[in-house]
């Protein structure tokens, strides 16, 4: 038994009749980080003495049998957007290199509560803002089943650990395809869960009104006692439902006969990759065996989904940002500063990559008085007709189908000079998060040797017929078993 593949449900059977400590599962994970991790390249900070520390206090809740839950005792990473007390905070970017925090994100209280272990911080584009993990101030993140590839982005570092055996479980965060789009590259389950379910206190912000936390684990089952850890409603964060967490994965081993599954026919890309769509369509066929009503359905505006996503997103990214100021998190330049107007340009000049500033420039530029109307405001309107196709499709089916990409990880450098082409990979994700409904990505097959992700998009808050329909197909599969050879 290799310790680190283990998925959250093994881990957990294992720690509760005591076949194994938390203290030795954290530290095979640890060595795993130490002896492998420099090929991959998916932590910035790795907690080994908290870690260990958290560890022990969950073998003790473990010797007493109190208050035990799914995931006490197993080890998870965070990406490093969300906000840990005492750990360094860095978005990856350098503006907040040494920045570290005076309090918990929610997420990180409730997976404290939980008993989880935190392992340490995920590498990511800078703010989340990238389709590869080529933007991170810091480093590059490898692909684990192929190193020249991309592990996507942003949540990048995050899916490779978990594909990695570094650790159990993780926490992404999806603004636009940041859980499903790395999940996918690197063959691993990754939600993106209804805006509002999970909270995003102590998120650090990109587009406030697109921003979902979400789980990236080994299959459907794990994502599903993640989430029901992380979600609910928190008075921090009054765009959180109030609606009860259901308790998904108790309720995951019905049949999905006659469910209905919409193919979306603007999903399916002229240009898509050959490979990626032979994987779809057996996938398709799987479900179809197992009962599903595969129908074909229509999302008429998805040709809009990239502009509208690009201008809205950067909209907010350009105000949220305006707190690194120098003066308030992170970094400050002050050498040779006349005014705190200086200390504020020196900082972001120096603090910020370029895709950052880029997307500060785009969408002050959506916001000014002058462009208002003709970008911000089209943008706005175009948005509630996204929304629309899926309230439409969803009359007449449960859940929709699409490919979470076009086509599998490309090469380290191959996008990182054309900003464009990297806007465009994230064609098949970027509708959901405008709309605010729920996504899972799960792994379907392989194309040149490297993994393919299966999308399913649910109704607002029915994250649980996404798990029910990615649990029976995984029953069924063994894509997402399958490890890289490393
Ligand atoms: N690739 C998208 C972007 O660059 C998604 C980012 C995200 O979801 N955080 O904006």
């Amino acid at each position: 038994m290799e310790l680190t593949n283990l998925t959250v449900r093994e881990a957990h059977e294992l720690l509760k009749i005591k076949k194994i400590s938390s203290v030795e599962l954290t530290q095979a994970t640890l060595n795993r980080i130490r002896d492998t991790d420099s090929k991959i390249k998916s932590y910035i900070t790795v907690t080994d003495e908290l870690a260990l520390q958290q560890a022990r206090r969950a073998d003790e809740r473990l010797a007493k049998g109190e208050n035990i839950t799914p995931l006490t005792g197993v080890p998870y990473s965070l990406k490093d957007s969300l906000s840990t007390r005492s750990v360094r905070t860095t978005c990856a970017s350098k503006i907040l290199e040494d920045y570290v925090p005076q309090y918990n994100a929610t997420v990180v209280d409730k997976l404290n509560d939980a008993g989880a272990v935190l392992l340490g911080k995920t590498n990511m584009d800078e703010f989340g803002m990238g389709s590869s993990c080529e933007n991170s101030a810091f480093f590059n993140t490898h692909n684990p089943w192929n190193l020249n590839h991309v592990a996507g982005g942003s949540s990048g570092g995050a899916a490779a650990a978990v594909a990695a055996g570094m650790g159990a479980f993780s926490i992404g965060e999806d603004t636009g395809g940041s859980v499903r789009m790395p999940a996918a590259f690197c063959g691993v389950t990754g939600l993106k869960p209804t805006y509002g379910r999970v909270s995003r206190y102590g998120v650090i912000s990109l587009a406030s009104s697109f921003d979902c936390v979400g789980p990236l684990a080994r299959n459907a089952y794990d994502c599903a006692l993640v989430l029901e850890a992380i979600a609910g409603h928190d008075s921090h964060d009054s765009t959180t439902y109030q609606e009860k967490v259901p308790q998904y994965a108790a309720n995951l081993n019905k049949s999905i006969e006659k469910m209905r599954i919409g193919i979306p026919k603007e999903y399916f890309v002229a240009g898509m990759d050959a490979g990626v769509e032979s994987a779809l369509q057996e996938a398709i066929r799987q479900l179809e065996k197992l009962g599903a009503e595969i129908r074909e359905v229509s999302l008429p505006h998805t040709q809009y989904g990239l502009p509208v996503y690009y201008l809205l997103q950067v909209a907010e990214a350009s105000s949220n940002l305006a707190r690194f100021d120098g003066m308030r998190f992170g970094m400050s330049v002050s050498k040779n500063a006349q005014d705190s107007l200086d200390i504020y340009l020196q900082t972001r000049r120096d603090g910020f990559g370029d895709e950052v500033k880029r997307r500060i420039m785009l969408g002050a530029y959506a916001l000014s008085a002058g462009y208002y109307d003709a970008y911000y405001l089209k943008a706005q309107k175009t948005r509630t007709l996204l929304r629309r196709d899926f309230e439409t499709a969803f009359a007449s089916c449960d859940i929709l189908l699409a490919p979470t990409s076009p086509m599998p990880a490309f090469k380290l450098g191959e996008k990182i000079n054309d900003p464009l082409a990297m806007y465009l990979s994230d064609v098949c994700t970027v509708s959901t998060n405008p709309a605010g409904v729920p996504a899972l990505t799960v792994p379907c097959g392989f194309s040149n040797n490297l993994p393919v992700g299966m999308q399913l998009i649910g109704k607002h808050l029915d994250e649980q017929t996404l798990f029910q329909v990615a649990h029976a197909y995984q029953q069924e599969t063994d894509w997402h078993e399958r490890l890289p050879s490393l």
